[in-house]
C-alpha cells in the first residue's frame, strides 16, 4: 500500500481480488487422505492482511478454523532457531541435520531421503519437520506445550487443537512413519520414532483462521518482532532466514512459480491454507481448500499473485 492508499482502497481490492480468485478453486481437488479434509467445504475462501500498526484487512470466510497441517513446520522452525540462538551446540545440531536447498520431490518423498544418507533437504518437508521435532523434543521441557504456546503468542489467543485430525493423522501417517525410521537408520533421529510424530501430527492439528495466520506471520514482516507486543521471536538476520527458507521451500515443488509468480515468502498446507510475508507491511494469509497439482492451494495462489501484482509487492 502506498502512502497514498486508503484502508478503504485496499478492502475493495481484497474484495475484488476475492472475485477474481474464489471461482477458480473449482479447478482443484480437496486433498482426500484424511475426513476433515475430504469433507471441507470447497467453496470457502477467505483472505486477510494485517499491516504493522495492527490494522486488518478481511475479506470472506476469515473466523472459520481449519487445520493449519504444513504451515505448523514455519512454528517448528522458529522455536528451534530460538533454542538454536541460544546454544551453539543447538545451532551446529539443528543445520547439520537438515539442509536449507530447495527439495524438487514431494514434501513426503522417501527416495531423496535415502540417496542423502537420512539428511534431509530443508525444514518446510516432512522429512526436515520431522528432524526439527526431534530437536524439539530435546531441547524443550514440552515441545508440543512450547510450540501451541508460541503460536497464541503470536495470535495473541488461543488457538485449538482438532483432535480427531490428530487421531485421523496418526491413522495415516504411515509415510511420515517411514520416514522417520529411515532417518532413525541413518542416525538422524534421537527420540522414537512414536515421540517424534506426536509431535509432528500435534502441530499439523493445531486449528487457525486466515485472521489468525496472517497475525501470526507479521513478525517475519517485521524483522522478528511481533509487532503487537514488542517482543523480538527472532533476532533479525535469524527471521530473515525464515523467510528464505519459506520463499525457497515453503510451496511443495512450485516454489519457483511462486517466487516467480507471486514473489514473496509463503508457506502453504494441505487444508488449502497459505500464509505470507510481506517485508515491512502486512501478515498475509489465504484460505481456498482446493489444491492444484502441486499441493497448494489453487485460488489461494490466484490471489496471492492477483495481490502481488496489483499492490507491486514481490520482494523482487
Ligand atoms: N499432515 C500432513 C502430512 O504430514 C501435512 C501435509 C501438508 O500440509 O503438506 O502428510
Amino acid at each position: 500500500m502506498t502512502a497514498t492508499d486508503t484502508s478503504n482502497d485496499l478492502d475493495a481490492e481484497l474484495r475484488q481480488i476475492a472475485e477474481i480468485a474464489r471461482p477458480t478453486a473449482r479447478q482443484g481437488e480437496l486433498a482426500d487422505y484424511i475426513p476433515a479434509l475430504r469433507d471441507e467445504d470447497p467453496d470457502c475462501f477467505g483472505l486477510g492482511l494485517v499491516d504493522m500498526d495492527g490494522t486488518e484487512h478481511m475479506v470472506g470466510d476469515v473466523d472459520r478454523p481449519f487445520a493449519i497441517q504444513s504451515i505448523s513446520k514455519v512454528f517448528a522452525l522458529v522455536l528451534a532457531m530460538q533454542r538454536a540462538d541460544r546454544a551453539e551446540g543447538v545451532k551446529k545440531e539443528l543445520w547439520g541435520r537438515v539442509g536449507v536447498e530447495p527439495s524438487g520431490d514431494p514434501f513426503n518423498s522417501l527416495v531423496q531421503l535415502e540417496h542423502e544418507q537420512g539428511v534431509p533437504r530443508n525444514p518446510m518437508i516432512n522429512a526436515g519437520a520431522l528432524v526439527v521435532d526431534d530437536i524439539l523434543a530435546d531441547h524443550c521441557g514440552d515441545a508440543r506445550r512450547e510450540l501451541h504456546d508460541l503460536v497464541n503468542e503470536l495470535v495473541g489467543e488461543e488457538v485449538a487443537l482438532d483432535d480427531k485430525v490428530v487421531h485421523a493423522e496418526g491413522n495415516t501417517g504411515s509415510r511420515n512413519r517411514a520416514m522417520a525410521n529411515l532417518m532413525l537408520s541413518f542416525g538422524n533421529l534421537d527420540n522414537s520414532v512414536d515421540d517424534v510424530l506426536d509431535v509432528y501430527i500435534y502441530q499439523c492439528a493445531l486449528t487457525m483462521t486466515v485472521r489468525q495466520l496472517a497475525r501470526a506471520s507479521r513478525f517475519l514482516a517485521n524483522d522478528g518482532v511481533d509487532p503487537a507486543t514488542g517482543r523480538q521471536i527472532l533476532r533479525p538476520p535469524l527471521a530473515r532466514r525464515v523467510n528464505a527458507i519459506m520463499l525457497t521451500c515453503g510451496t511443495y515443488d512450485a516454489a519457483g512459480e511462486f517466487a516467480f509468480d507471486v514473489g514473496l515468502p509463503c508457506k502453504s498446507g494441505v487444508a488449502g491454507a497459505i500464509m505470507g510475508v510481506v517485508p515491512d507491511r502486512y501478515g498475509v494469509a489465504v484460505w481456498s481448500p482446493p489444491l492444484d497439482p502441486s499441493g497448494n492451494s489453487r485460488a489461494g495462489k490466484v490471489a496471492l499473485h492477483e495481490l502481488a501484482e496489483r499492490r507491486g509487492l514481490s520482494i523482487f
